[in-house]
């Protein structure tokens, strides 16, 4: 039985190229921990980033989490899905770790554009985003980088 489905943990930097991982757990870490899922989260992030920055790290690693859609309630007379029950919570094989939108290099973007539909949908979320990253935190986030 699990008691409950997600952990978020601090974890040692040393020799890790991550910020964050999520882990779906198998059916002996399950086991052991009781729980469906595992967030790693480098110390450094907990220690020295700003809170906004730690919850878009978090809230990342979140959306790698995703629950399958179950049965699909049909109406008779229409034949159309009028709505998708959710797949069983308590069952292992109902979650899955969802891959990123779009996984592009800048280069390529630099030349062709907005040539995928991924790659279009995560730009139209960059231009409605709230905040727009200054050269000045990109520059900061360097110095920090360095002085690690
Ligand atoms: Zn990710």
């Amino acid at each position: 039985m699990l008691r409950s489905s997600l952990n978020i943990t601090p974890a040692m930097t040393g020799g890790v190229d991550w910020a964050g991982k999520c882990k779906k757990c198998s059916s002996f870490e399950r086991f052991l921990t009781g729980m469906m899922f595992h967030i790693f989260i480098i110390d450094t992030a907990f220690e020295n980033w700003s809170m906004d920055k730690l919850e878009a790290l978090i809230d990342h690693e979140l959306c790698h989490i995703q629950r399958k859609t179950g049965m699909e309630v049909i109406n008779p007379e229409t034949g159309k899905v009028i709505r998708r029950e959710w797949a069983k919570k308590s069952d292992p094989d109902s979650w899955y770790l969802r891959d990123h939108d779009v996984e592009e290099f800048s280069d390529v973007i630099h030349r062709h554009g907005l040539w995928e539909h991924g790659v279009e949908k995560f730009a139209e979320a960059v231009r409605n985003a709230d905040y727009q990253m200054t050269i000045y935190d990109a520059k900061h986030e360097s110095e920090m980088r360095k002085a690690q």
